[in-house]
């Protein structure tokens, strides 16, 4: 289940770095939850009353009512990925990280090894909301990547043929992440030069990654592979390792990608979209609804008097009313509906398949919500109202529909403000 609510058991007798490594965590998403504990006994219950449920643990090996490693036993028993505390280098451990069962290890008095630790946790808990595609005619094969990546706790899909893959990849729409696909996965031995050609049709580098294997011998396969735009080779056979590691940095990559490109969309105060990405993605919406024959809304929402509020309770707070809007707006429009600002307190809404019977009653419901909502701070409890002009229909741009709201807002903020007006 996408976006679910992680838990992560903690079981440490060190009170300091288990502070650092919940604040730590905490700030990786909302979504997760912490179960701590300083003992073994705690945390034998913590498994047994969260049955399958805990994502992933952080445990001491020398716990003072189990100091042989007993805790990171049970957790890698129970199939959660683990990372383990401890003071020294021992050759159990060594033997254990050999294996690849464990995620990570962080030596006490090195505190350093705590943000290796935090991106592995970080890794590992993406990954549960990760598809992964394997491509390889071998039975074999497929069942044994299969059960490295499941390891890794991705979700897998796999396929035998190239028309499988096709058909999957449209079927999954966008979820599928990652696509391992062996070189030869035709029966009659031809390459899969024509499986990444037709990915990279329509998928980016960054948006759907592909790592190609091989046993063959032809020293040019990874350069050919590559030059036609996989993203990584690696040569059979492999090791569970190698696969680990390959796979997660290069999904590690992607989401640097996909981080950087979301920040440059949105507004760093409100989480809204910039208005650069409105002219980009707005645009080409508007487009497609045009060449459909439907007709959109275009939204524009102005707070009133902001400049007073400003003046009067300071720009912090004005800040926050900026941000009280945008969550408003969100909690009564769609996923699907853009909201962008396009600087200060004015805000474009771009929305798709909706009525203006139902545009007049989502307006109307957002700015009655902004007239009744108080923000309270220590000294004062602040209100404020909201202007909104729509526009509706389908012109030939999208800018003079724009301007359309705009001047329905005007009116507006000439008629007394806290309304709403169709143009
Ligand atoms: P009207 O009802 O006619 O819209 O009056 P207004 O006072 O709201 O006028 P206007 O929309 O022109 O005011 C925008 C103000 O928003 C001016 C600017 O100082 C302030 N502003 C712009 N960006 C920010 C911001 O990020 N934070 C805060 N707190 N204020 C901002
Ligand atoms: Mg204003």
């Amino acid at each position: 289940m996408k976006n679910e609510t992680k838990k992560i058991l903690l079981v440490n007798d060190d009170i300091i770095i288990n502070k650092i490594l919940i604040e730590k965590i905490e700030f990786l998403s909302h979504n997760i939850k912490i179960l701590t504990s300083t003992s073994y006994k705690k945390g034998i219950e913590y498994i047994h009353n969260n049955k399958d449920s805990i994502h992933a643990a952080i445990v001491d090996l020398n716990l003072y009512d189990a100091s042989q490693g007993e805790m990171a036993d049970l957790t890698l028993k129970n199939n959660i990925p683990t990372i383990v505390i401890t003071n020294i280098f021992d050759k159990k451990l060594e033997m254990k990280l050999l294996n690849n069962d464990i995620l990570d290890y962080i030596f006490k008095d090195e505190k350093k090894g705590i943000n290796n630790a935090i991106n592995s946790i970080n890794r590992v808990l993406d990954n549960y909301d990760t598809t992964v595609l394997i491509v390889d005619n071998s039975r074999i094969q497929r069942d044994l990547l299969k059960e490295i990546l499941e390891n890794m706790k991705l979700n897998v899909l796999t396929a035998k043929n190239f028309e499988d893959t096709m058909y999957l990849l449209k079927q999954q729409e966008n979820n599928i992440s990652l696509v391992l696909a062996d070189y030869n996965i035709q029966k009659n031995k031809t390459s899969n030069v024509a499986l990444i050609s037709e990915i990279r049709e329509r998928y980016d580098k960054d948006e759907l990654g592909i790592i190609i294997s091989s046993s063959s011998e032809d020293p040019h396969i990874a350069t050919n592979v590559i030059k036609l735009g996989a993203n990584d080779f690696i040569e059979k056979p492999f090791t569970k390792t190698e696969v680990t590691v390959r796979v997660n940095s290069l999904l590690h990559i992607m989401q640097l990608f996909k981080n950087t490109r979301e920040l440059s969309h949105k507004d760093f105060m409100t989480g809204a979209y910039n208005r650069r990405y409105f002219h980009s993605s707005g645009s080409a919406i508007y487009d497609k609804a045009r060449r459909d024959k439907r007709n959109v809304a275009l939204i524009t929402i102005d707070i009133d008097n902001f400049k007073y509020i400003n003046d009067r309770y300071g720009h912090d707070i004005g800040d926050i009313c900026i941000i009280e809007l945008v969550k408003l707006m969100q909690n009564n429009l769609r996923s699907s509906d853009l909201i962008s600002r396009f600087g200060g307190d004015e805000f474009v809404l771009l929305l798709e398949y909706i009525s203006l019977k139902n545009i007049k009653i989502v307006c109307e419901k957002i700015r009655k919500n902004i007239e009744e909502n108080i923000i309270k701070t220590s000294n004062h409890e602040i209100k404020f109202t909201i202007s909104i002009g729509i526009s509706y229909g389908m012109h030939d741009d999208m800018y003079e529909m724009i301007k359309d709201a705009d001047k329905a807002l005007y009116f507006c903020k000439n008629n007394g403000r806290n309304q709403i007006k169709v143009y």
